[in-house]
């Protein structure tokens, strides 16, 4: 056997395997481009065989068969061109050019049998050429649009085909030049070899090499992984993991359905694509299996086929045409460009978590390994996602752990300040028993009363802070609203017994809808503060109108605040450094309370201060209008405060 010859062997041998593999996966997953791909291998398979049994009987074909194998020969570029056609739309002309230049190549074959005369022959060289050429190239632009493994494999289909296209040329070359007829054989018959290599690249590449090229995409994808579980919430981390299998697997749109145990159903985040959806069409009824709640779309496993199935069954689904599996669907499978489908589950041990979805308008030709390296970025969501539940579990933790030290730490602190008052009461009323015990008919003690009644305001004034506390935080603490001027709520604080250092400026009216008790309250807790921390000087409140707001300042010449407290200021139960326990009671509750009275009427409180001994400014801004689209409480007579 002359070296030639080898070389055409080797290469039929690799068709013939290619065909085999081929022939498998059509078998296991059928589509129209697994079908194209078996039959272009089909038709140089049985060329191969025909050629293999006439060498080994020493026979020559009859002519029937000659002209139909050539005819086989004639079909593979068309076949390839069909192939072609899985991946891009081609032009119509060339598809009916092609299907009619291969029509008329059989009739020929046919009609002239095996004097081909040699004119003809090199018209239909050229044709197997021209279009095998066209194909190389449609292939090669279309790798550069793929990505990972479809490029890869895009790129070896051109390879094989341009080899292909170049086989027959210098075939047909020894036509016109018969003497140099040696070195287009051999020419041939290498490039015939590569062809074969390169289509076994591309149709049935070994494992280890898919593994290789889908590497690249895998990296790509996990290089993001640390910085995603920092992202804030999960619809985040989810909307970048759909980008970024969409991008590795070089698909137009990818969505994660996560599973809800509760409720048994698949929560797809992609609620933006999905409320277009909805405003486009009809909303799904509950008969779809949809329900689009809170911008998050709650699937049952049925409502989308390949979703539910992979998660069910836990493997990877390829689905051709969604709309076959479940017809009613369909119109919201098209909206989402959703045709063809690869999921895979996303499972972390035994934890079933939810499942990747490829969206494609078309087919992918390279269904198989597509849907390997779905896999593999469904088993990278897996590992992403239980991080990010560990880490939410441990933040989850930490503020129960914070919250039950902060309920201690309220408990000690209010427990500690209702102490002081109630030991002062008791005191009080046993040294008043014993005078009586001791004196029946002496006067009433008055000056004890009056302390007495002072220590159990005080008390009273704790537990109502303490009630407002709780209320804050059940947000209930701005209730019914009213008219309100804000200059003469102003002017009514500073004018109580006592306040005789308050000094208003309150230039002009301001009114506004506000909860009446509250914001006395608040002016209340800011004057008495300025003048229990101003150092005996006076207290100057302003009133502004700025547009739609009044803008409150409270300013005292007093002890001022430390710039490390500032940060703190309005948290529950702090006080500031430079403040003497001894000689400043309270609880550190008044400013806490300001801030959910003015932020439950939409406006925002901050303090001024250039440190320890400069004086303070408390300033309000509060919004006299009650914003559209938030529902007062309106004020009426039932309206019962506790
Ligand atoms: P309390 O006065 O009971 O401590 P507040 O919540 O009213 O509680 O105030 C919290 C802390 O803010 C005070 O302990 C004090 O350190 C600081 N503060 C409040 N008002 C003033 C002020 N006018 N001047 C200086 N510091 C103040």
């Amino acid at each position: 056997m002359s070296s030639g010859q080898e070389l055409t062997y080797v290469s039929w041998l690799i068709y013939v395997v290619i065909f085999v593999s081929v022939l498998v996966k059509a078998i296991r997953v059928p589509s129209r481009s697994h079908t194209d791909i078996t039959l272009f291998f089909g038709a140089t398979t049985f060329i191969i065989l025909q050629g293999t049994v006439s060498n080994l009987l020493g026979l020559r074909p009859q002519e029937w068969l000659s002209d139909l194998v050539a005819s086989a020969l004639m079909a593979l570029p068309y076949l390839l061109l069909r192939l072609l056609g899985g991946f891009t739309s081609v032009l119509p002309w060339v598809n009916s050019a092609a299907a009619g230049g291969l029509a008329l190549s059989v009739v020929v074959l046919f009609a002239l049998g095996p004097q081909v005369p040699p004119p003809v022959t090199l018209v239909l060289v050229a044709y197997f050429v021209v279009l095998a050429g066209y194909v190389a190239v449609g292939f090669i632009r279309e790798a550069g649009r793929a990505r990972g493994v479809t490029r890869r494999r895009l790129q070896a289909v051109a390879l094989g085909t341009g080899f292909i296209g170049l086989n027959i040329f210098m075939a047909g070359l020894s036509v016109p030049f018969p003497e140099q007829r040696g070195t287009w054989t051999l020419v041939s018959q290498v490039s015939g070899l590569l062809s074969g290599i390169a289509y076994f690249l591309g149709f049935a590449p070994p494992t280890w090499l898919r593994r290789s090229w889908q590497e690249a995409e895998l990296r790509a994808f996990l290089g993001k992984a640390p910085t995603l579980t920092r992202l804030p919430d999960t619809r985040s981390i989810v909307q970048e993991l759909e980008w970024g299998a969409a991008t590795s697997v070089g698909a137009p749109y990818a969505s994660i359905g996560l599973w809800d145990p509760h409720t048994s159903k698949l929560r797809y985040y992609d609620a933006g694509r999905g409320g277009e959806l909805a405003e486009r069409l009809q909303t799904p009824g509950p008969e779809s299996g949809f329900e689009l709640k809170a911008g998050v779309w709650e699937a049952e496993l049925h409502a989308y086929p390949p979703a539910g199935q992979a998660f069910a069954t836990q493997k990877p689904v390829f689905v051709a045409d969604v709309g076959k599996l479940n017809p009613a669907g369909t119109l919201y499978y098209e909206a989402f460009g959703s045709r063809a489908a690869l999921a895979a589950p996303i499972t972390a041990g035994d934890k079933k978590l939810g499942v990747l979805i490829v969206h494609s308008p078309k087919a992918p030709v390279f269904a198989v390994s597509d849907l390997e390296l779905v896999q593999l970025l469904a088993d990278q969501a897996a590992v992403i996602l239980e991080s990010r539940a560990l880490i939410d579990e441990a933040a989850r933790v930490r503020a129960l752990e914070e919250a039950t030290r902060l309920k201690d730490d309220f408990l000690s602190s209010a427990a500690h300040d209702l102490k002081t008052p109630l030991t002062g009461i008791i005191m009080l009323a046993q040294l008043m028993l014993r005078r009586a015990q001791r004196d029946e008919t002496a006067p009433a003690d008055q000056a004890s009363l009056h302390r007495l009644i002072d220590e159990a305001q005080r008390l009273r004034a704790l537990v109502m802070d303490l009630l407002d506390v709780a209320r804050l935080e059940r947000g209930a603490l701005v209730g019914a609203r009213e008219q309100l001027d804000l200059a003469d709520v102003v002017r009514s604080v500073c004018s109580r017994p006592g306040r005789e250092r308050c000094v208003v400026h309150a230039p002009e009216p301001a009114v506004g809808e506000l909860d009446r008790t509250r914001i006395e309250q608040l002016l209340e807790n800011l004057v008495e503060n300025a003048l229990k921390y101003g150092a005996e000087d006076q207290v100057v409140v302003r009133l502004e109108r700025r547009n739609e707001h009044a803008l409150i300042s409270v300013r005292d010449n007093g002890i001022g605040i430390p710039a490390e407290d500032m940060p703190f200021l309005f948290e529950r139960f702090h006080r500031g450094r430079n403040v003497d326990d001894r000689r400043f009671a309270g609880m550190g509750l008044g400013l806490y309370i300001c801030r959910g009275i003015v932020e439950g009427h939409g406006g925002r409180i901050w303090a001024e201060s250039d440190g320890p001994g400069t004086g303070s400014t408390f300033c309000v801004e509060l919004p006299l209008h009650v914003a559209s689209g938030e529902e007062p409480v309106k004020a009426t007579p039932e309206v019962v405060r506790v």
